[in-house]
Parts: structure tokens; C-alpha cells; sequence
């Protein structure tokens, strides 16, 4: 169906931080800070538009933030972190599965808000 189809599928290789039914956390291919982390729900939703229209919007975005909480757990990011959704073209979405990069692992300083 997609790429993080295929690596929530195993099909394609990751480095997995966190799993349960409903949400992957893996390691990006392409680390922007020591923390890099990509929570993926598992079942299909091409971005946040498409989740918030359907049944199960509120158990996602839940199962989201309580997987969230365990990858800063895991990789000790207690003093703080940022969590990035891109949506769709204009927000730089370049996969459409949702996801939410979790950056962390030093202070950042560049902000765009
Ligand atoms: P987006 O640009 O859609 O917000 O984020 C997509 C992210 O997926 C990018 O940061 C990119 O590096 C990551 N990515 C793309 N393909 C793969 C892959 O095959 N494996 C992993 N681990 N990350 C990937
Ligand atoms: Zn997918």
C-alpha cells in the first residue's frame, strides 16, 4: 500500500524503538538530531485531515501520545524534546502514511514558532 505499510509489515527493514497494535516507532533513515523518531499509526491514514474525519480519530491520536511518552522514556529526552506532523504538500509531507517525527537528544534552538 505504502512504504510504512511495508515497515510496519516488516517487509522493509527499521530500526524499531517502540511497538504495540496500534502504533510503530522507528528510527529515521535520516536522522536530523540523536533522536529521531517516526510514530506511525499502524493502520492506514494518509494525513492528520484524513484521521480526524473518521471513527477512530480519538483512539489514534491517544494511542499517538501515550507512544510518544514511551520513545522519551526510552531515549531520555526528559528535559524536552518536539514532536512535527507535516501535512500534506504545503506542510512538506513527503510519505502519506501519518506520522509524528519525534526530534530530540540536544537543545534546540531554531524555531520557526
Ligand atoms: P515527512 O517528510 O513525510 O514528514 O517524513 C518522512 C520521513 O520518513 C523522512 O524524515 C524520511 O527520512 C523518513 N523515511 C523515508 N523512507 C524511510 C525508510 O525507508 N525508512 C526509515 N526508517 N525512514 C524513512
Ligand atoms: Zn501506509
Amino acid at each position: 500500500m505504502c512504504i510504512f505499510c511495508d515497515i510496519i509489515d516488516k517487509k522493509i527493514p527499521s530500526t524499531a524503538v517502540y511497538e504495540n497494535d496500534d502504533v510503530y516507532c522507528f528510527r529515521d533513515i535520516n536522522p536530523v538530531a540523536p533522536t529521531h523518531v517516526l510514530v506511525v499509526p499502524k493502520k492506514h491514514y494518509e494525513d492528520i485531515l484524513d484521521l480526524a474525519s473518521k471513527e477512530d480519530a480519538d483512539k489514534v491520536l491517544g494511542e499517538v501520545s501515550r507512544a510518544i511518552s514511551k520513545v522519551a522514556e526510552i531515549d531520555n529526552l526528559g528535559e524536552g524534546f518536539r514532536v512535527i506532523n507535516n501535512c500534506r504538500e504545503f506542510g512538506g509531507q513527503t510519505v502519506k502514511h501519518i506520522h509524528f517525527h519525534v526530534i530530540g537528544g540536544l537543545k534546540l534552538t531554531e524555531k520557526m514558532i
